[in-house]
């Protein structure tokens, strides 16, 4: 393992614009379970994985019946409570060392924006933000009061700018990924010589499908930081894994790049 956080650091430290995709398994270590690793919430409970496919069509059929559900039955409940871990900062460390210029995450927990990285493209939407599927306008989320304008008001959260009714951004199953969101993300993936995926099954498309993109150039390295190995390293579209924590091996890949910038 030693020698694979190495030649990472090196691809790392001589590198033009390298570029992380995070999923779940990143977030692990802050106390948010994943989906589909050994304690995942829909490998202990399947029948959260159902009702998850049901809540984009109820928002089409009905934004009160979505509110309604959403209230009262709160997926996410506490997520945005949770701290960022040492896997979040040295992504922070190594955008601030002007070597990550960007970073796509599958995670609806907006712990990298809290971690401080900068540029941080939310795949799958952001727990912290509300959304209007007409105009695309998005709001931070705790300038709404929902309660009060659902159960008081008998109203649901509406766009300011065009009057639509809000969802959350976080994109569910079924849903499109926002245009402008899949369309920077795919550029990234274009333009980087260097992609770290970090704590993704890479399992749900099209996010999946990024890393096969970034792979039909020359000479672009592809490196997994994951707890077990996925369709990536079986089908060899990353150069190699690193097995084991995020929070523990990206910190060791930072301090490495470090000293070779000094050397
Ligand atoms: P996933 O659950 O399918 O896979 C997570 C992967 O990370 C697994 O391979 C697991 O073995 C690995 N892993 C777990 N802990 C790890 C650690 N500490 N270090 C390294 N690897 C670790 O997650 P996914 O690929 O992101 O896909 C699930 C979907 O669910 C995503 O679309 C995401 O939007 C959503 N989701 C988000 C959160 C969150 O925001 N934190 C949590 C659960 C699910």
């Amino acid at each position: 393992m030693e020698n694979l956080i190495e030649r990472t650091a090196q691809h790392l430290a001589k590198c033009q614009y390298a570029v992380a995709l995070t999923g779940a398994g990143i977030s692990t270590e802050s106390g948010i379970p994943d989906y589909r690793g050994p304690k995942g919430v829909w490998v202990k409970n399947p029948e959260e994985e159902r009702k998850a496919y049901q809540i984009y069509d109820l928002f089409q059929k009905s934004p009160e019946a979505y509110w309604q559900e959403s209230l009262e039955n709160p997926r996410f409940k506490g997520m945005l409570k949770m701290k960022p871990n040492p896997g979040h900062y040295a992504l922070v460390e190594l955008e601030e060392m002007g070597i990550l210029k960007a970073i796509v995450t599958q995670n609806i927990d907006n712990l990298h924006a809290k971690a401080g990285s900068r540029r941080v493209l939310d795949y799958h939407g952001n727990l912290a933000k509300l959304r209007c599927e007409s105009c695309h306008s998005r709001y931070p989320v705790e300038e709404f009061d929902l309660k009060k304008i659902f159960y008081q008001e008998r109203k649901v959260p509406l766009c300011r700018n065009c009057g639509y009714p809000l969802k959350s951004d976080v994109v569910y199953f079924g849903e499109p990924i926002p245009q402008d969101i899949a369309t920077l993300s795919w550029e990234e993936a274009q333009k980087c010589d260097v992609m770290l995926i970090c704590g993704t099954s890479a399992t749900v498309y099209p996010f999946a499908s990024l890393p096969f993109s970034a792979k039909n150039r020359p000479g672009v390295i592809i490196v997994e930081v994951n707890a077990e190995p996925t369709p990536l390293t079986q089908d060899k579209i990353s150069d190699y894994l690193i097995q084991g924590k995020t929070g523990e091996i990206l910190p060791q890949i930072v301090k490495r790049v470090k000293e070779l910038k000094k050397e």
